[in-house]
């Protein structure tokens, strides 16, 4: 496991975390990525789910390929949590390496809610829809080893970057809340980016009461009058520029929930 005070595992060396579940960290470090992509094989006894290929990296191509020949399986199926380039650009190149489906194709529809991909005995992959990060964002449940792959939907050390327009409160909210009814605190998250969660549904009620703070926070500064403009600067000191525009970007999708949320003694609410 790769907790939240461990060094990072290095990229390229296989992380196993339960059974025939394993991570390979992306080299794609950087402002955005953290430490680098997670990308993650789930192998069973009839073949392998390869979830968020990550960057299309030689290196990291080349090591993708290595640990599905170390569990003696093949790809079958490519998973993607969302369509960011950083979990998404190798999808095409490792599907037509294995001659693997790939589900959902990028940019084209999202999984259904509850498909299930059997990889043989007890292994199974069930995606559940978890909006918020970006519209399209799927979590990935392997119910035999209780773990729940979360995209960049849950991180371990910070609140996810909301894609606004794209991403939205409202549906990270929803999600969170949707997560935390799927797992219990035995099972263990694995984000997309940085270390694992353990005790998964006290984290996200933690993580929901803190989205919820800083909503209510925003909503006081605008009620005493304060520019919004100047918000983000307010709430997020000493950000470099790189987390500004993403912390700018979390400021506008909560100003954006708070307009779209009926307000009492207003008709209508949306502005
Ligand atoms: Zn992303």
């Amino acid at each position: 496991m790769w907790d939240i005070d461990d060094e990072p595992p290095k990229p390229g060396e296989p992380m196993e975390v339960a059974p025939g579940v394993a991570m390979l960290l992306a080299p794609n470090a950087d402002a955005w990525t953290f430490e680098g992509t997670n990308t993650w094989l789930v192998a069973g006894p009839d073949g392998a789910a390869l979830i968020d290929p990550g960057p299309d990296d030689p290196a990291h191509l080349a090591a993708i390929d290595a640990l599905a020949h170390d569990y003696g399986v093949r790809i079958t199926d490519v998973l993607l949590s969302h369509h960011h380039g950083d979990h998404a650009h190798a999808t095409e190149e490792v599907a037509r390496r294995w001659q693997a489906t790939i589900s959902p194709r990028v940019h084209r529809g999202v999984i259904a809610e509850g498909t299930t991909v059997r990889l043989g005995g007890r292994v199974e992959v069930r995606a559940h829809r978890t909006p918020g990060h970006t519209a399209d964002g799927v979590s990935f449940a392997v119910p035999a080893e209780r773990l729940m792959l979360t995209g960049d939907t849950v991180l371990a050390r910070v609140n996810p970057f909301i894609s606004h327009p794209d991403g939205t409160i409202g549906d990270i909210l929803a999600s969170m809340q949707r997560l935390g009814t799927l797992v219990d605190d035995d099972w263990t998250m694995l984000p997309g980016h940085g270390p694992m969660v353990r005790n998964s549904r006290s984290f996200l009620e933690q993580k929901l009461s803190a989205r919820h703070r800083r909503i209510d926070q925003i909503a006081a500064l605008l009620e005493r009058g304060a520019p919004r403009e100047s918000l983000t600067d307010i709430v997020y000191t000493s950000l470099d520029r790189t987390r500004r525009n993403a912390a700018r970007a979390s400021v506008d999708a909560i100003l954006h929930y708070l307009d779209s949320r009926p307000v009492p003694g207003k008709r209508g609410g949306t502005q």
